[in-house]
């Protein structure tokens, strides 16, 4: 399975830059999580193919550009962008995104070819299919409804937190996948933020050190995710200090193969 975190700025020379504002995995050049970044920065291809897309949860920096991205593609279509998202989460995009208002509400719109955008609403602790993919989704503990993911191509397998803090169930199937192959996990504020980190429902290196206590069995890489730009440096060298074998960090624009 090949993830690239797409990134989401781009320095004068139009190379991607480390930091990381806003969230958007793309799975073999066709399957998104998040999209933030879409509309900025999948490449011309990637925007011929990529058309299912599964949303985690609604803020901004996991949404952004999603709007744009459909705008963009708006005549050319020839089947809908699949939105495939829990129905709370579907109906806060309705009600707080696609509205009329901030946007065109596009799953009411067609063009030449038919319908632009479509939402498959999603279970919960249940298998569904994405494209080639499998996946089971568990909500995980943010202030907005949340899920997790964990995908499979039938060879290889990959769990994505979201934004999360302290949770359970998300280790329960995580823990369950014994052949797990990559664990893509948030850490967003440095260790001196741990009270924001709290309120806001995201982890700091010591608190997912602590976290990662919860895996029963190891080997995958360890991919941390979503650090907060103006603290990058600092997560970075916190994560380092945990010493914990295969720990890495994500580097946006770069492809991953598992
Ligand atoms: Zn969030
Ligand atoms: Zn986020």
């Amino acid at each position: 399975m090949k993830i690239q975190l797409l990134p989401s700025t781009f320095d004068a020379q139009g190379m991607a830059t480390l930091e990381q504002r806003l969230t958007c995995f793309v799975i073999d050049d066709c399957v998104a999580v998040d999209a933030g970044s879409i509309a900025i920065a999948l490449n011309g291809e990637q925007r011929n193919t990529v058309r299912d897309i599964i949303v985690t949860h609604p803020h901004m920096d996991h949404v952004a550009s999603l709007p744009i991205f459909i705008d963009d593609l708006y005549p050319s279509l020839q089947e809908p962008v699949r939105i495939y998202a829990t129905a709370e989460v579907i109906e806060l995009l309705e009600r707080d995104v696609f509205n009329w208002n901030v946007y065109p509400r596009f799953s009411d719109l067609k063009n030449d070819y038919g319908p632009v955008m479509e939402y498959i609403p999603i279970p919960i602790g249940a298998p569904f299919r994405v494209a080639h993919l499998n996946v089971v989704a568990v909500p995980v503990n943010h202030i907005v409804p949340t899920v997790g993911l964990v995908v499979s191509d039938g060879e290889t397998s990959v769990a994505f937190s979201s934004d999360t803090a302290e949770t359970d169930e998300f280790w329960k199937i995580v823990n369950e996948m014994k052949g797990l192959d990559a664990l893509l996990i948030e850490a967003s504020f440095p260790d001196r933020m741990a009270k924001l980190a709290h309120v806001s429902r995201h982890f700091t290196p010591a608190s997912l050190g602590r976290e990662l206590k919860k895996l029963t069995h190891n080997g995958m890489d360890i991919m941390a995710v979503h650090l907060k730009p103006s603290y990058r440096e600092e997560i970075v060298e916190q994560l380092a200090a945990l010493n914990i074998p295969k720990l890495g960090v994500m580097e946006p624009g770069r492809v991953y193969e598992w």
